[in-house]
């Protein structure tokens, strides 16, 4: 099966072609584990969660490595700021790495290195880059002579001298060029160090990538992977070093994933909507999280909201609404049965990887979800075909890591606790919040009207407008 992937190197989307044939290797810039993960990590995490999926699917072996970057300026300040030993602060941020992944369903990598355990590698690239040329030292830091390597700007489309007219004035005297950047930093009083042959220091950021991937992958490699904002200087720089250090192209398909706003607006910590995973989980059931952000083709940008997720939750309770119509007919052996032996819906299936493998276009391969499930309703229950249907949607959902939980039990639980509340409204309650819905219709008072709706949507009840009157059922 062919797989098309938008290349950020070339910016088309081509066919890909993996170095050594049937085997795909693939990094991704992890986390610098300063603080907890926000939703920007996540969707990066579950769009290439469900990449290796698609490759497995299609038959490669696929090798998929993810760091930890446990030392870098914000690391040093947060463990200054708590207190805290930097090894102390990146372990409790691992773990808590670790732990809201495994709530959203994603599957750990092959191979998740810690820049720390890789100071030998990126001692002996920093020192093949001097040897070459490419580097030089200055008061015990390291530089890179970027005017030296003359792709430089070929990923992010940058010119050196557009680059040079637009720097800001910091320049750190010690380097020969403002364009320059550290691949290793001579020691500041009370920061971490390691020896070196340049006197005590620390890596820049953008080498340890360089080194961990090199260690694990190879100094060629199919696919580097990450969020469309470590382009530059991130990204440019990883193969600046890599490309002069070994002489060989470095990946060969450069993969981005969109931003995400938050209510239109970008997710900052200044403007307070920074949403971190583990917030979210409380407020979100996580296989919704993991719908919504696959609702979305990744390259595109995703505007987070309660309402947009109050809609996703509509198209996944109609899924699993057809799963729950299923196994509520069937004796509960007849549904493991078909469960565990069904048989795959070939058309369907292809349909559903044709989707993925343009692109990772999971909105298509949704397409197909809700195609399934429209036939499942349909179908008298015990037959084979029912079977079949529900045996491929179960498939083509763990393929995007959804419709894990079982049926019956997904509508006992409710998908969005607003404020975190899993309060459940009495039947009085569902009907004094329709009659002020209803005032506020009629005092033409939309947003009150939309938000009464939500808040009865987020318990679980059901509405139906109606000529004059609404009803209303649980779901
Ligand atoms: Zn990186």
């Amino acid at each position: 099966m062919e797989i098309k992937l938008y290349n950020t190197l070339t910016n088309k989307k081509e066919i890909f072609t993996p170095i050594t044939p049937g085997k795909v290797k693939i990094y991704t810039c992890g986390v610098t584990v300063y603080d907890h993960c926000h939703l920007g990590h996540a969707r990066g995490a579950i769009n290439f969660d469900v990449m290796r999926n698609v490759f497995e699917a299609a038959g490669y072996e696929v090798t998929y490595v993810k760091n930890y970057t446990d030392i870098d300026d914000k690391m040093i300040n947060r463990s200054n700021e708590r207190k805290i030993s930097i090894s102390e602060l990146a372990k409790e941020n691992i773990q808590s790495h670790d732990e809201d992944m495994l709530s959203l369903g994603v599957n750990p990598p092959d191979l998740a290195p810690k820049a720390t355990d890789y100071i030998p590698q990126i001692i002996s690239i920093t020192r093949e880059l001097v040897e070459k040329g490419f580097a030089y030292e200055v008061k015990g830091s390291v530089f890179f002579r970027v005017r030296k390597f003359e792709k430089y700007g070929k990923l992010s489309g940058k010119n050196i001298d557009d680059l040079q007219s637009g720097i800001r004035v910091e320049v750190d005297e010690n380097k020969e060029d403002a364009l320059d950047f550290a691949l290793w930093k001579a020691q500041k009083p009370n920061e971490p160090s390691w020896d070196s042959p340049w006197g005590p220091g620390r890596p820049g950021w953008h080498i340890e990538c360089s080194a961990m991937s090199k260690h694990h992958l190879g100094e060629s490699f199919d696919i580097h992977a990450g969020g469309s904002d470590l382009i530059f200087p991130h990204h440019e720089n990883e193969i600046a070093q890599s490309e002069c250090a070994n002489g060989k192209p470095y990946a060969n398909y450069w993969l981005h994933n969109g931003m995400i706003k938050i209510e239109k607006q970008k997710m900052s910590k200044s403007l307070g909507n920074f949403a971190t995973i583990r917030d979210l989980v409380k407020q979100y059931e996580p296989e919704l999280i993991r719908f919504f952000t696959l609702s979305t083709q990744y390259r595109q940008s995703i505007d987070f909201s309660h309402t947009a997720l109050l809609k996703s939750a509509e198209g996944l309770d109609r899924i699993y609404g057809a799963l729950e119509r299923y196994a509520s007919n069937v004796t509960e052996e007849q549904e493991r049965i078909a469960r565990e032996h069904g048989k795959v819906l070939q058309a369907d299936y292809d349909q559903f990887l044709e989707a993925m493998a343009d692109d990772l276009n999971s909105p298509q391969a949704i397409a197909v979800l809700f195609d399934l499930t429209k036939r499942l309703n349909t179908l008298e229950p015990v037959s084979s075909d029912a079977t079949n249907v529900y045996y491929t949607l179960l498939k083509l959902g763990e393929m995007l890591g959804i419709l894990r939980i079982p049926a019956v039990q997904w509508f006992k639980t409710p998908r969005i606790k607003i404020n975190g509340s899993t309060k459940k409204l009495s039947d009085e309650e569902i009907e004094t919040l329709l009659k002020e819905r209803r005032q506020a219709r009629a005092d033409k008072n939309w947003e009150l009207a939309d938000q009464i709706r939500d808040q009865l949507q987020a318990a679980s009840i059901h509405l139906e407008d109606r000529d004059e009157t609404t009803v209303w059922r649980r779901k």
